[in-house]
């Protein structure tokens, strides 16, 4: 009998659902109870100034262990979260996670800020400008040590009120980068409206240097972004090569496994002691 209604249940996962779908809806649910349960944590991974040889930051990379599942990718469980909400939640103890942290860290000698990435959603709350007021405050950090990353398609929202936080935000003096940039609903036609500092060229254009209209494409940028006053970080640079091609088109922040994969916070002091010595 039991082996008859095991059989049932599977026909009515493959054939209705498919198992990606039961997947997402079992993430779904376990969503939920990830916060209190303390399933997140955060890695951290370095970017690197290479003209001045020093670090430039930190970005917050959120991190699901499963109980069952195992690690979860954020690329499963963000848009989850997204759509269920849980975004919001999670995003807070994200925030509040990586300025504590950084808050450690200057204590420890690291000066540097810390990014954290934010969804649409937060700024749909409308109390995003508080929400980063009080996690500053709480752990008494220096507004520049904390920048919030955002992306291109948030230009499709409420433009004008997505403007309107992040001017509020920037007066508290907390910076803001582009993340992705050049893959998403091109925002290039507004860069000169969305206050932010910073540029965070996405990987596929690293991964592309070989390719001379690519290459053209991103010194068109970097010399964009120089006379908005931006900088520019590339992402996803993993060998010599990338780092010969960016240097060479002016673009000097660099982001990605050569200089450091993505670390738990105990491995950082590590790593920079290291980076200290090379
Ligand atoms: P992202 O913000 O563009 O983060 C960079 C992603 O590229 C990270 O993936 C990082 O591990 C990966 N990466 C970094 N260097 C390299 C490299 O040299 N080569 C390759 N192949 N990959 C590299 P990850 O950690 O899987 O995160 C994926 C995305 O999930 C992030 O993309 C970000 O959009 C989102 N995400 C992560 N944490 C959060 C969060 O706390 N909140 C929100 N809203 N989104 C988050
Ligand atoms: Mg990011
Ligand atoms: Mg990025
Ligand atoms: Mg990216």
């Amino acid at each position: 009998k039991a082996k008859k209604l095991g059989k049932n249940q599977f026909c009515v996962y493959t054939d209705e659902m498919g198992v990606q779908e039961v997947r997402k809806m079992e993430l779904e649910k376990d969503l939920q109870l990830a916060l209190e349960q303390r399933q997140f944590f955060i890695e951290y991974q370095p970017k690197w100034n290479v003209k001045t040889n020093q670090l430039y930051g930190f970005e917050a990379l959120l991190r699901w262990q499963h109980p069952r599942l195992g690690l979860v990718a954020p690329g499963e469980f963000i848009p989850i979260a997204e759509e269920t909400g849980l975004i919001i939640p999670m995003t807070r103890w994200t925030l509040e996670e990586a300025c504590r942290q950084c808050s450690v860290w200057h204590s420890q000698g690291i000066h540097q800020p810390v990014s954290v990435n934010l969804s649409v959603r937060l700024f749909q709350t409308n109390c995003l400008v508080e929400l980063v007021t009080h996690v500053l405050q709480k752990w008494k950090l220096d507004p520049q040590m904390l920048e919030l990353e955002i992306t291109e398609s948030m230009v499709l929202y409420d433009l004008n009120d997505i403007i309107s936080q992040l001017e509020d935000i920037r007066k508290l003096g907390v910076r803001v980068s582009m993340d992705d940039f050049g893959t998403g609903y091109s925002s290039i036609g507004l860069l000169d409206r969305i206050p932010i500092d910073a540029l965070k060229l996405d990987r596929l254009f690293t991964n592309d240097l070989e390719t001379p209209s690519k290459r053209a494409i991103i010194h068109a940028i970097v010399l964009m972004a120089e006379q908005l006053n931006l900088d520019v970080i590339a992402e996803g640079v993993e060998n010599e090569e990338h780092i010969d091609f960016l240097t060479e088109l002016g673009c000097y922040v660099m982001q990605g496994f050569f200089y450091g994969k993505p670390m738990k916070s105990e491995e950082v002091m590590k790593w920079a002691d290291r980076a200290a010595d090379a």
